[in-house]
């Protein structure tokens, strides 16, 4: 998922017209201070932290400066923060808006009605989440036309502009679905968004484009920065692999599969880790590669846990062994095996030649993988 921070996010409004308050970004406290003392950012500021989590105007990353020393005394500050597990490495310096009121606007992608959805509030600047259910309009948007002028009317009402706040909000709406649509935007929110004199401006910006249109947008490769060192390569493999912090590792077939294991695993105190779902493989090397992959991850224990339906039970077998095989004697770590269904015999049997056994239940699987986790610990 490609999550931009706030400036990035703003680069993108700038584009499309979304009206912005003028800033600029820093990477250092003396920046901060050059930035408001040569008037490229106008005093009064506000100093912004640059990470992807939300609420940092309560959690001390969003602080104002009257002047240039107070911009770096807040830079510096800021910087020195880890905010909700990430570093700050970036300040976004704006000019201080007076603000009359804040809004709340977004557009997402409905995945239950299947349709973009625009989300409308005139009680912005808090997170959605905790406004009244009351408070919030929801639009259903069709994809073709796009927004209708009396839809986007109506939102007017219900942010209660009218005039030329009214008529900004208007082309507003247009960029905001415009740049939701050609940038393949999975999310596009604006919260705060501002009425200032009478008309709008955007004081933050959250955009998240759509994974499966990132091929579309190379110039995003480089940030694409959630993911562990191991994600990014099974990415680029085709291979489904999520890193979490437990010591388990999980080798299961389909996500609603995958998903149970991890469940049952805590469910008897044990601690997934890497998890990689082989989804309907049919080739061996792919097994292979995937399971090596894992090993790099370093595990204490790996449970296998297959059944077999469009997957074949010898298949993963097969690739698992000649995995096996490969991982270098001071990376192995003890298997559990359970695998089931299609060509299950055939499986167990390619297993059993190489020293697994496959344990039929899930329960006695799953308590020897932990206890085998706990052992190597
Ligand atoms: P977050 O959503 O992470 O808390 P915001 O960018 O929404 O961060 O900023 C938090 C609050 O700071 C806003 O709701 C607004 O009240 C205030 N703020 C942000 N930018 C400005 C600005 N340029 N001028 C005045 N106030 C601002
Ligand atoms: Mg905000």
């Amino acid at each position: 998922m490609v999550k931009l921070a706030e400036w990035r996010g703003k680069e993108l409004f700038r584009k499309y017209g979304i009206p912005l308050p003028k800033g600029q970004v820093a990477r250092s406290a003396e920046e901060a201070e050059t930035l408001t003392r040569d008037g490229r950012v106008p005093l009064p500021c506000v100093v912004k932290a640059q990470v992807l989590a939300g609420g940092r105007g309560k959690g001390g990353a969003v602080k104002f400066a009257n002047t240039p020393e107070e911009a770096r005394a807040a830079g510096s500050a800021i910087l020195g923060l880890e905010f909700k597990g990430e570093k700050v490495k970036e300040l976004l310096l704006e000019q201080k808006l007076p603000i009359a009121r804040e809004l709340y606007l977004s557009i997402t992608l409905d995945r239950s009605q299947r349709l973009p959805i625009l989300i409308a509030s005139a009680q912005g600047g808090m997170e959605i989440e905790t406004v009244d259910d009351s408070a919030i309009e929801r639009l259903p948007i069709h994809p073709f036309p796009g927004l209708a002028a009396y839809e986007r009317r109506r939102i007017g009402q219900v942010l209660g502009v009218s005039g030329a706040t009214a008529k900004s909000l208007d082309s507003l709406l247009g960029a905001l679905w415009e740049l939701f649509v050609r940038e393949d935007a999975e999310l596009v929110e604006i919260n705060p968004l501002a009425v200032v004199g009478d008309g709008l401006v955007a004081l933050d910006a959250k955009v998240i484009i759509e994974d499966d249109a990132s091929f579309r947008h190379p110039e995003y490769d480089a940030i694409r920065d959630d993911r562990t060192p191991l994600e990014e390569i099974a990415r680029e493999k085709g291979i489904a692999f999520v890193q979490l912090d437990g010591n388990i590792g999980v080798i299961a077939n389909g996500a609603g599969l995958t998903m149970a294991t991890l469940d049952v695993l805590k469910e008897f105190g044990g601690d997934p880790g890497v998890f990689l779902d082989l989804g309907g493989t049919d080739d061996p090397k792919k097994v292979t590669e995937a399971f090596l992959l894992m090993a790099q991850a370093r595990p204490k224990a790996v449970f296998l846990n297959i059944f077999g339906g469009v997957t074949r039970c010898d298949t993963v077998a097969t690739g698992l062994v000649e995995a096996m095989k490969q991982v270098p004697a001071d990376g192995r770590f003890p298997l559990v095996a359970r695998i089931r269904g299609n060509n299950e015999k055939e499986g167990i049997e390619i297993l059993r030649a190489a020293g697994i056994t496959s344990i039929p239940t899930l329960r006695e699987s799953a308590q020897a993988v932990i206890a085998a986790a706990r052992g190597s610990a």
